[in-house]
C-alpha cells in the first residue's frame, strides 16, 4: 500500500496516467503502462471522470496497474460520481476484491453535461466526506488527498483553503498531492503554512512538463496557475519552434524537480499523461 511506501523508498517516484476517451483505441494505454513500468515508479495514478463517464476504463487500467506490471495503483475517485452509498460500497469492495488498496478521493468539478442543480445535489458533498465514507468501511485503504499550492479557485483564500485541507487529513488522508505548478517558491510557501497548521503527512509536489504552446491556454485556466518569468521566456523564444519548446520545458521541469528534492520534499508527482517519451526524459 502506498502509505508503507513512505517509511520505505522516499523520496517517492509516481506517475498520472488518465482513461481513453471512449471512441480511442484502448491498447494504447496499456501499451504505455508497459513501457513505465520499466521505469519502477512508486506508485501509478488513474485519473477517473468528473461525472463516472471513465468508471469501467479507471477500474481496468488500475487493475492492470496492480495485478500486471506489479505496481501501486491509485484509483482517483469523484464525489459528482457517486449517486450513493451503495454504489460507493460496490466500487471499493471491487477495488478491494482486485488487490487495488489506494484510493484518491476527489470532490471533481462540475461536468459539462451535468447541470449546476444535479452538481449541487451530489451525495458527498467535499472530498472529506468520501473520506469519511470510506473509513466508516470495513475496507482498508491508503488515502491520498488533492492540495493546491497557488489556491483552490472556489476558496477564500490560502489559511481557509489549508483548514479545509486539514478537516479532509483528520477524515483519514495519509498523504497529500498537489495541483500542478512552476513556481516552487510559491509551494514552499504552502509547504510552511501546512506544516505550521499541523499537517504531518507527506506532500508530493505534482510536476507536468509543458509539451506544447496550445497547451499553455488548458493549463492556466482549468487550475490558474501562474507561469513564473524563466518559463515565459522559454516560451516566448521557442514559440516558433515546437521541439526545441519541448526540449526547453523539460530542461524547466528538470530544474525544478532537482531544486525540489534538494529541499528533501517527500516525492515527485509527475503528471505524465499517458506520454512515455517526457516520463523517459525526467526519469533518466
Ligand atoms: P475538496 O477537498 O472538496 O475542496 C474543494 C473546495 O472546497 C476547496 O475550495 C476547499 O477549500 C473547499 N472545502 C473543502 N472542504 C470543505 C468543507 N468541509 N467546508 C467548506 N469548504 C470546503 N478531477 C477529476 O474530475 N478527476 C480526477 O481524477 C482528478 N484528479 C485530481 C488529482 C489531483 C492531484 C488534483 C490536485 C486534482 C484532481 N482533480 C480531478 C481536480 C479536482 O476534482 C478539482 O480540483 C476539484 O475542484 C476539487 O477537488 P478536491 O478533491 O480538492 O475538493
Amino acid at each position: 500500500m502506498i502509505r508503507e511506501l513512505f517509511h520505505t523508498n522516499r523520496p517517492t517516484y509516481s506517475l498520472e496516467v488518465f482513461p481513453p476517451k471512449k471512441d480511442a483505441d484502448v491498447t494504447v494505454i496499456y501499451d504505455a503502462l508497459d513501457e513505465f513500468k520499466t521505469l519502477h515508479p512508486s506508485f501509478i495514478s488513474v485519473t477517473y471522470g468528473a461525472g463516472g463517464n471513465t468508471a469501467e476504463n479507471t477500474f481496468a487500467i488500475a487493475s492492470y496497474i496492480q495485478n500486471q506490471c506489479g505496481i501501486e495503483a491509485l484509483t482517483h475517485l469523484t464525489c459528482a460520481a457517486i449517486p450513493d452509498p451503495l454504489f460507493l460500497n460496490n466500487f471499493l469492495t471491487n477495488l478491494n476484491r482486485n488487490g487495488i488498496h489506494n484510493l484518491l478521493p476527489l470532490r471533481g468539478d462540475q461536468p459539462f453535461w451535468m447541470s449546476k442543480e444535479q452538481f449541487d445535489a451530489r451525495y458527498y458533498e467535499h472530498a472529506s466526506d468520501l473520506v469519511r465514507a470510506i473509513r466508516e468501511t470495513s475496507l482498508d485503504f491508503s488515502l491520498g488527498g488533492a492540495c493546491y499550492p497557488e489556491v483552490h479557485q472556489e476558496a477564500a483564500g490560502l489559511e481557509e483553503d489549508v483548514a479545509n485541507l486539514k478537516l479532509k487529513v483528520e477524515q483519514g488522508v495519509e498523504f497529500l498531492i498537489t495541483q500542478l505548478f512552476y513556481d516552487n517558491e510559491t509551494f514552499f510557501r504552502f509547504l510552511d503554512k501546512v506544516r505550521e497548521c499541523g499537517i504531518e503527512v507527506p506532500v508530493l509536489p505534482g510536476l507536468m512538463p509543458i509539451t506544447s504552446i496550445q497547451q499553455i491556454d488548458n493549463i492556466t485556466s482549468m487550475s490558474g496557475t501562474k507561469i513564473p518569468k524563466e518559463l515565459s521566456e522559454i516560451l516566448e523564444k521557442y514559440k516558433d519552434n515546437p521541439a526545441d519548446l519541448k526540449k526547453g520545458c523539460l530542461e524547466y521541469t528538470k530544474k525544478q524537480m532537482q531544486n525540489l528534492l534538494d529541499h528533501g520534499v517527500d516525492g515527485i508527482h509527475l503528471y505524465s499523461m499517458n506520454k512515455v517519451e517526457i516520463a523517459k526524459a525526467i526519469y533518466e
